[in-house]
């Protein structure tokens, strides 16, 4: 199967054979007809399958095909909607790369930062919106925006917009669109509430899955060190030193074990910088754009912050602290071995932690290789009993760590409208 075979047209085939795809990844052969169709679409799927060129191109070439439609200035025909800068800025840029045979503009908006650039281009006219969803309502309301012409909408990750808190957001959002309008929605995981979300979205969906599964089991090669807390830093700066030149992005379960983690590696003379919601959209992009670049080697991220990171040559991810949602390590090692290339993820995991990998190794399907050659190893810890939580308890961990705003933090537009932590529901 070839993109040919799809159906796309010339001037968007020859800009996505210049990014060097050859052929469609699963995604993007089951989403494209459906979606070139015409009809709504539910998508399974996480970042690192290919899904933005399985959205973007498609309405790419709708709005390419009917460009005629629309005299004097652009109206905003699509809008994509995604829950962090990252992720936007990375949408925004897909989508440039593959329209770049054609006229098609986009534009993208996020908290965070001052609104005038934002504010200019949109002015300056577009027919794609790439946003985050407090930024978008934002500018909606200040009449910056409107939403009245947009034909193709896509939410995306919608389950990090639920445990973001982003919902009523969402839900406003969506009483501003057309009611004649195609819909995409995407998700790496479907839980009851997403599934209830999506029915507000969509109309009668075409299903598409692909499953986390196949990422990590066929495309990253995994280990794990059985070590200590106050080892981890010392095994770090040990796998660090043994590949100089490596880029490796490295997760750390909070801000301010982040934070720790860089000081620590510049004790050692390692360089490295963090990347979280409390460091200031400067200080993520340029971070994110050296690493890029290839000018930093090691990124220290959290989770939330890491979502979008998509990083051509990306050869190790290491998890400082293993992730208590056992989907959250699947996000994690999908950051290397994307699309076709292939990966190495290694975790860290302290006595505590090893019942978060029982839950991992559940559902990868899949025992973990562990490595024992290694200076810090613990013994004890790959014979310790798995300390005994609920579910619920490890999910309670994960969301405070992440996604409460810091004490006494300016508030960024995305944030404005979100309920405290004890106010929003559990799902
Ligand atoms: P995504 O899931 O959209 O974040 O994409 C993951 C990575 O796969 C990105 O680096 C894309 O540039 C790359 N990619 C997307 N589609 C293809 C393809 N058909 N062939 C090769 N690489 C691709």
């Amino acid at each position: 199967m070839t993109f040919k075979d799809l159906g796309i047209i010339k001037p968007i085939l020859k800009a996505i054979q210049e990014e060097g795809y050859t052929n469609p990844t699963p995604i993007q052969e089951q989403s494209i007809p459906i979606l070139l169709d015409r009809k709504d679409l539910l998508g399974c799927a996480q970042t690192g399958t290919g899904k933005t060129a399985a959205f973007t191109i498609p309405i790419l070439q709708h709005l390419f095909n009917s460009k005629n439609d629309y005299k004097g200035k652009r109206k905003i025909r699509s809008l994509i909607v995604t829950p962090t800068r990252e992720l936007a800025i990375q949408i925004s840029e897909n989508v440039t790369s593959y329209g770049k045979y054609t006229d098609i503009k986009n534009v993208v908006i996020f908290g965070g930062v001052k609104q005038r650039a934002q504010t200019d281009a949109l002015r300056r006219g577009a027919d794609i919106l790439v946003a985050t969803p407090g930024r978008l309502l934002d500018l909606i309301s200040q009449g910056y925006i409107s939403l009245r012409d947009v034909k193709y909408f896509v939410l995306d990750e919608a389950d990090q917009m639920l445990d973001m808190g982003f919902i009523h957001d969402i839900k406003k959002i969506i009483a501003k669109l057309p009611a004649k309008r195609q819909s995409l929605f995407f998700s790496a995981t479907m839980p009851s509430a997403i599934i209830d979300l999506s029915g507000k979205i969509l109309g009668r969906p075409e299903k598409v899955a692909i499953k986390p599964k196949q990422a990590t089991a066929e495309k990253v090669e995994q280990g794990i060190y059985f070590v200590s807390k106050p080892n981890k830093t010392n095994l770090l700066t040990h796998l660090l030193e043994g590949n100089p030149d490596s880029s490796v992005l490295v997760f750390s379960r909070t801000k301010h074990g982040a934070d720790k983690i860089v000081r620590k590696l510049n004790k050692a003379k390692i360089q490295s910088a963090a990347i979280h919601g409390n460091k200031s959209q400067g200080a993520r992009q340029r971070a994110l754009g050296d690493f890029k670049k290839g000018k930093l080697n090691v990124l220290i991220a959290t989770d939330i912050a890491a979502r979008g990171i998509d990083v051509e040559e990306l050869s190790l991810v290491i998890n400082y602290d293993l992730p208590n949602i056992p989907e959250t390590y699947v996000h994690r090692i999908g950051r290397t071995g994307r699309a076709k290339a292939s990966g190495v993820a290694l975790s860290f995991c302290n006595a505590e932690e090893k019942v978060y990998l029982k839950d991992i190794q559940k559902l990868i399907n899949q025992e973990i290789p562990v490595i024992s050659e290694h200076p810090f190893i613990d013994d004890g810890i790959e014979d310790a009993p798995i300390p005994k939580t609920t579910n619920n308890q490890r999910k309670k961990v994960q969301r405070r760590s992440d996604t409460k705003p810091k004490n006494g933090s300016k508030k960024t537009g995305d944030q404005k409208n979100r309920k405290p932590f004890s106010k929003r529901r559990r799902y």
